[in-house]
């Protein structure tokens, strides 16, 4: 047996890159297939921007995605992280955790494939219920294989389920007519903000705070501004940035 004395180095290259509603982390779901309504995009980039690397992939429904945290790499890792899902105060060993704080800064998320689309030169794969911020640079892509990947006897103590959808959502007035005028361009806009918002995005410390406050977050070229009381979530503003 051979014993490493040194963790060898790979390279690896981004053979894609995300384009996705999701602009800066904020309000961007712990997991994909929480808010089904986000729809975003793989494109393939460089030598791998080549119609035959996705020969067939429309035979499967989900993709795996394997990406890197690029926002948050230079941050470096921790062996213990806070796991939202412990409270957000107690800490964890970090390959315990989904943590983007890793050795390696590496993500996989199980995406639904909505199609392939060709235009140009370039080479998409139109997907959707991404956890994934805009940009973020793709080291592979896998189909999500059903008989294997789905285990039914499978649990987990830290999250067994889906975190809880906490926040009502209403719009204002004026977000409401907002909406109406920006429906047609963006898709699935309502459900998308109800989606993201009933999540409650907000930091596990604000939501100690029984004021209400106002946040802003961006989906798309969308600043949408919104307000917290208890339980109820009331969008003010929907607007172009
Ligand atoms: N599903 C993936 C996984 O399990 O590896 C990601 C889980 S991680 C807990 C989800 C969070 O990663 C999102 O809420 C978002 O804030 C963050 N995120 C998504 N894309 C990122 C990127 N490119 N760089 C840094 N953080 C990112």
């Amino acid at each position: 047996m051979t014993i490493l004395t040194n963790s060898p180095t790979f390279n690896f290259n981004a053979i894609a890159v995300v384009h996705s509603p999701y602009k800066q982390k904020f309000a961007i779901p712990r997991q994909p297939g929480l808010v089904s309504a986000a729809h975003g995009k793989i494109e393939l980039v460089a030598d791998y921007s080549n119609i035959e690397l996705v020969r067939d992939i429309e035979q499967h429904s989900h993709l795996w995605v394997i990406f890197v945290f690029h926002a948050t790499q230079a941050q470096g890792w921790k062996s213990l992280v806070k796991a939202p899902r412990l409270g957000g105060n107690k800490k964890t060993g970090v390959l315990s955790t989904r943590s983007t704080f890793r050795p390696n800064p590496i993500g996989m998320s199980v995406v639904k494939l909505e199609g392939v689309v060709k235009q140009g030169s370039k080479i998409y794969l139109n997907i959707s219920g991404l956890d994934l911020l805009d940009g973020t640079p793709v080291l592979d892509i896998k189909p999500y294989i059903p008989y294997s990947d789905s285990i039914a006897s499978a649990h987990s103590a830290m999250a067994n389920t889906a975190p809880e959808q906490e926040l009502l959502v209403s719009f204002s007035e004026q977000a409401s007519i907002e909406l109406n005028t920006l429906a047609s361009n963006y898709p699935e806009l309502e459900t998308l903000i109800t989606q993201v918002l009933k999540q409650d995005p907000r930091p596990a410390y604000k939501k100690l705070n029984k004021n209400m406050q106002e946040y802003g977050m961006n989906l798309y070229d969308l600043n949408i501004r919104w307000q917290v009381k208890d339980n109820q979530c009331e969008v003010i503003s929907i607007n172009l940035q």
